[in-house]
């Protein structure tokens, strides 16, 4: 068998294109763009690249991109001050903070400092809390965008056998409550499983979310599986994913690294972005 190789790129250009139509939507009624914050703080190099892409998606999709780039010796208490004022900013919809922060600022209670009704990462404790009870809220975007695909290549998800592998409060946790809420089975597997490929071969779905190029091997894959890689490793060959592209001989469908998962996390932001001006203003989104 040779895998469907699941175009992540063509469908996130089809969930931004929706994003634009709701963009206009509220721009006719309400009168203004939707606006996302982004904050980068120091100068690394791979952050920088997100946070450039980031901007120009939003700009594409005819939101207002709002960049604040600070110096890498910020204090913990300017930054506050940043995050509060964009609280307060009607025309901010969206508040973005760039992961990681400098070593000497306190990640989580910037996090929590952001209003979790403009957090559109989802990583606020109140929107993990409304993922986990079955309340609206926002969701994390990886995980998100990769149930997306999950639903577009399978259908309906209900009675699957998922593992996810990782269990990180961006990617694995948030993936695991929303493949429960689709009616999957689902098992977390982290550093301490015992014996993964057996547990890995059990799986209808596998989402890899580790950090370690090519873990995942073909011969863990139950024939037919769907694989999610949302793995991004620099190596001597350039970016490679968790799981080995051999897999491809085992598995139903499979995302590609580059090209999979990643254009999902943007296109989702950006549809957050929109979900977050829509109600903002009260209004009802066509689509
Ligand atoms: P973390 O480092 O926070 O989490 C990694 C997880 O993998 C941990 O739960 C860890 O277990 C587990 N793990 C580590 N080694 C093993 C092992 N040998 N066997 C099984 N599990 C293991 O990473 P993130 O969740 O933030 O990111 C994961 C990957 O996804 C990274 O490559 C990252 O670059 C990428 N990523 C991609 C995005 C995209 O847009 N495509 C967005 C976000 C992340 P334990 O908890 O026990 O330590």
């Amino acid at each position: 068998m040779t895998a469907r190789i699941i175009d992540g790129k063509a469908f996130a250009a089809d969930v931004r294109a929706q994003v634009a139509e709701g963009v206009a939507q509220v721009a006719r009624e309400a009168g203004r763009k939707p606006g996302l914050a982004v904050v980068l703080v120091g100068e690394d190099p791979a952050s920088a690249v997100y946070v450039r892409s980031k901007g120009k998606a939003t700009v594409a999709a005819g939101m207002e991109s709002i960049e604040h780039r600070l110096p890498a010796d910020t204090t913990q208490d300017m930054l506050e001050r940043l995050v509060d004022q964009l609280n307060a900013d009607p025309a901010v919809d969206g508040i973005l903070v760039q992961l990681p922060l400098p070593g000497h600022l306190d990640e989580s209670a910037i996090i929590t400092r952001i209003d979790p009704d403009k957090d559109v990462d989802g990583f606020h404790p109140v929107n993990a809390g409304r993922l986990a009870t079955g309340l609206p809220g926002f969701v994390p975007c990886t995980p998100y965008g990769c149930l997306l695909l999950l639903r577009d290549v399978l259908g309906d998800l209900s009675g699957k056998d998922a593992v996810v592998i990782g269990r990180s409060n961006i990617v694995g946790k948030p993936m695991a409550q929303l493949l429960i809420g689709d009616s999957c089975t689902v098992t977390v597997a982290h550093s301490r499983t015992r014996d993964l490929p057996a547990v890995v071969k059990r799986a209808d779905i596998v989402v890899a979310a580790v950090g370690r190029a090519k873990m995942v091997k073909p011969d863990w894959i139950k024939p037919g599986a769907t694989l999610i890689d949302v793995g991004i490793n620099r190596t001597d060959e350039g970016l490679v994913g968790d799981i080995d592209p051999a897999c491809a001989d085992v598995a139903g469908a499979m995302t590609p690294v580059p090209g999979g998962v990643g254009p999902m996390t943007i296109a989702v932001l950006l549809r957050n972005t929109l979900v977050s001006a829509a109600r903002r203003e009260g209004i009802t989104l066509a689509k």
